[in-house]
This record gives C-alpha cells, sequence and structure tokens, in this order.
C-alpha cells in the first residue's frame, strides 16, 4: 500500500470501515507512464465500465484520449464527470433510446455490433438530415485455435453474442459502401475487435497484428480506407503476484512496428482493468476470528458484497494488515494461530470469502486492520450491495 493510503486508513474510526481508499495521485502517474510507453499513433481511451467513479475518470483525462462506454447510463454518466471528452459507444443490444441519446451526444467512434444496428442506426439518422457519424465494425474474428485458451476471459474467437460474424461484416461493409443510404450518414473508418481479457503484451501483440491484418485485408477488398484499428482491451493484471505488470514498454515497442508496417493507420487501445486496478484498496477491519474443524477464519467488516471480485474469479485477493495495538477490552483477544487463515465477510454464505488460507493472515487479531489491494477495477461497481442489508462502504479519494 502507498504510505498516503496506509496513513488515512490508520486515521479511520472503526464505523468508518470499510472504506474504498484510492490513491488518485498514483493512479495518475501510472496513466502517464502507460501513455509514455504508447508511441504517438495509439490512442488510449479508458473503458469506463472496469470503475466508473468520477473522481477516477477525471484523474484519468490528461493521460486518456477518451472513454469508452457501453450503455446509456455510462454515456451520460461520463459525459457528465468529464464534459467534452471524445467518446466511443460499444456494447451488444443498444436499445433505441440509447442509439438516439448517443447521436444526441455526439459520440466520437460508434462500435457497430451487428447489421441491424446500422439499420437503426441509419434510420435515426436520417430524422437528422447532413448529420454524419464515425463507425467502426465490431468483429469476433476468428483466432488461431489455443491462442485464447488460457486468458481469464474469451469475447472473441469463439461463439458470443459480441460483435458481427466475419461474413456479416462483409455484408456490412458492403452496405456502407455501395453508395446506399446507409453509406450516405454512417462513414466507415475501421474495424474494432475485443477478443479477450487477461492478455500479456506478447499475447496481445500477436492478437493485434492478427486483427490489422484482417482488418487491411477487408479494406482492400472493398476498397475503402482504413483510417483506424481498434484492438481492444484486456491487458493482464495478476492478482496472485502484484507485482507482475502488463509489459507497457514492449507493448508500445511492439505496436510502433506494427505502426510501421502501416503509414497513416491510428491504432487505438481500450483497457480498463490494468489502468485503475491498482489505485484502489478495500480497507477494513477484523470483527472476530475462530478456529473451525482445525482452520482459522478471520470474519471481517463488509465482505464480497463490497468486493465480489475474488469471487466472480474464484482467486484470493492479495492484501496487506495494518496492525493495531490497541485492545480495551477485558476478554482475550482472538487471534489466528494456525499459522494461515481464510478472511471471509459476514454475509451467511460460504462463498464471501475475500482470500483463502492465507498465510499472510498469520498471527492476525482481532481489530487489526485488512487493506485488499488491487481493488480499483472491477470490484465495487460489480458487486451486489443489497444483500443482507449491510451499510454501503465508505469511499475516500486521495490526492486528488
Ligand atoms: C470490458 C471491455 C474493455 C475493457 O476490458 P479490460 O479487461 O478491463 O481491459 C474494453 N473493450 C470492450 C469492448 C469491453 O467490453
Amino acid at each position: 500500500m502507498t504510505e498516503s493510503v496506509r496513513r488515512h486508513v490508520a486515521g479511520l474510526a472503526p464505523d468508518e470501515l470499510p472504506s474504498y481508499v484510492y490513491d488518485l495521485a498514483a493512479l495518475r502517474d501510472h496513466a502517464a507512464a502507460v501513455r509514455a510507453a504508447l508511441p504517438e499513433r495509439v490512442e488510449l481511451y479508458y473503458a469506463a465500465k472496469a470503475n466508473p467513479e468520477a473522481p477516477v475518470l477525471t484523474a484519468l483525462g490528461e493521460a486518456v484520449d477518451g472513454y469508452e462506454v457501453s450503455s446509456g447510463g455510462e454515456l451520460a454518466h461520463v459525459r457528465a464527470a468529464v464534459p467534452g471528452a471524445p467518446l466511443a459507444f460499444g456494447g451488444p443490444g443498444k436499445t433505441p433510446a440509447e442509439i438516439v441519446a448517443a447521436v444526441d451526444a455526439g459520440v466520437h467512434r460508434w462500435h457497430v455490433e451487428s447489421e441491424q444496428e446500422l439499420h437503426r442506426l441509419a434510420a435515426v439518422l436520417a430524422d437528422r438530415p447532413g448529420m454524419v457519424v464515425d463507425v467502426l465494425l465490431r468483429v469476433n474474428l476468428p483466432v488461431r485455435t489455443g491462442t485464447l485458451d488460457a486468458v481469464a476471459l474469451a469475447m472473441g474467437g469463439r461463439p458470443t453474442p459480441f460483435g458481427l460474424d466475419p461474413d456479416c461484416a462483409e455484408e456490412c461493409v458492403r452496405l456502407l459502401t455501395d453508395g446506399g443510404p446507409i453509406g450516405r450518414q454512417l462513414r466507415l473508418r475501421g474495424v474494432h475487435a475485443h477478443l479477450a481479457s487477461g492478455l500479456a503484451a506478447t499475447e496481445h501483440l500477436a492478437l493485434a497484428e492478427g486483427i490489422v491484418a484482417w482488418s487491411a485485408a477487408l479494406a482492400d477488398r472493398h476498397g475503402f480506407p482504413l483510417d483506424e484499428v481498434n484492438v481492444g482491451g484486456g491487458m493482464a493484471v495478476d492478482y496472485d503476484d502484484p507485482g507482475h505488470r502488463f509489459d507497457w514498454t514492449a507493448f508500445g515497442d511492439g505496436l510502433a512496428k506494427l505502426l510501421d508496417a502501416h503509414p497513416g493507420l491510428i491504432l487505438r487501445i481500450e483497457p480498463g482493468r490494468a489502468l485503475t486496478a491498482y489505485c484502489g484498496w478495500y480497507a477494513t477491519e477484523v470483527l472476530d476470528v475462530k478456529g473451525s474443524h482445525g482452520e482459522d477464519f478471520a470474519v471481517l467488516r463488509g465482505g464480497t458484497h463490497h468486493l465480489r471480485t475474488p469471487a466472480t474469479r474464484g482467486h484470493s485477493q492479495p492484501f496487506e494488515v495494518l496492525a493495531v495495538e490497541a485492545w480495551p477490552h477485558p476478554w482475550p483477544r482472538p487471534a489466528v494461530t494456525t499459522g494461515r487463515a481464510t478472511l471471509t465477510g459476514q454475509l451467511c454464505t460460504p462463498k464471501d470469502v475475500l482470500a483463502r488460507a492465507a498465510e499472510g493472515a498469520d498471527g492476525l487479531r482481532t481489530a487489526d486492520r485488512v487493506l485488499f489491494a488491487m481493488a480499483g477495477a472491477y470490484a465495487w461497481n460489480i458487486s451486489h450491495h443489497e444483500f443482507l442489508m449491510h451499510p454501503h462502504p465508505g469511499f475516500h479519494y486521495l490526492g486528488g
């Protein structure tokens, strides 16, 4: 944990826990380093769904070129939090009302996910003569067998509801470029492909090369200029080893080589997790420690209804302990004595586990504080807050 986070959490009263604590200064530094590793012709968008909190979006403002939003709700929220920032609008299942709202908001790029979406968008634009929008076709590209087997989440390269099948993409390109009504107000700028999450730099580069090659061939076949290719997000974050980071330098170097081979092309990436995961901590305290059939359990204030990430991914969330020496009670202080403990929350379900059989919990005592790291992405906003009606955590933004 950073020094400012440690100091802040040490100063919180027990009933101010649990709290999410964000180090926005560390976030700004990290995002600036990511930006610096990327060549000029790579645009960096932040996928807002990873963590859409307004101070987080604002802190990223200097380093990113824009934000990727995937719903009408995110669109309105990000517009209000970072007014004027370019937005890319993606996501399967855009409703007619969302399409109208995004047209009227003037989004910078459309990531079109189906042929019907092209028709819907063209119909909305027909009521707004003279208005033209820029479109990328999101394609679910075939990937070499085995490439995505090891990654955490695969959105492409196999049957999924995301993007266009390659054959359908050909048909969409025809509709956009055949001189018919659809192409009059929709300008085809290129291709978007977000195929997986959890990719190391070399894996991501191999995918990016494949996406660009496929897109260039598509543009050649149909004779349209390929201005842009968005190769998605999904840069890996290693919850088992927080120090092991995505190699942005190698990734930037690889993208620079790819761009050398395609003069004039703009590449875009849209990471979420790898930008914000490291800037957030979920801080809480030990309410009780007990032995059960030979194993120790430390029951924490809060739980997976606030930080669902370890339950959804099946990992142990990395944590650090902040020892609290004061013990004002006359009864013995319950403590971990078996060398390890499972850290659970307050929910009445055995699935409420934040870290399992963790050796880092050796000696942990009631009232000690526990800070879960890497809680800045897909954490609070993916959690089932209302289950069991415990209070919501606090939110603290340091270095804003
Ligand atoms: C979720 C998502 C991202 C971000 O993925 P991360 O794994 O958080 O980097 C980017 N693009 C699209 C289309 C997404 O759905």
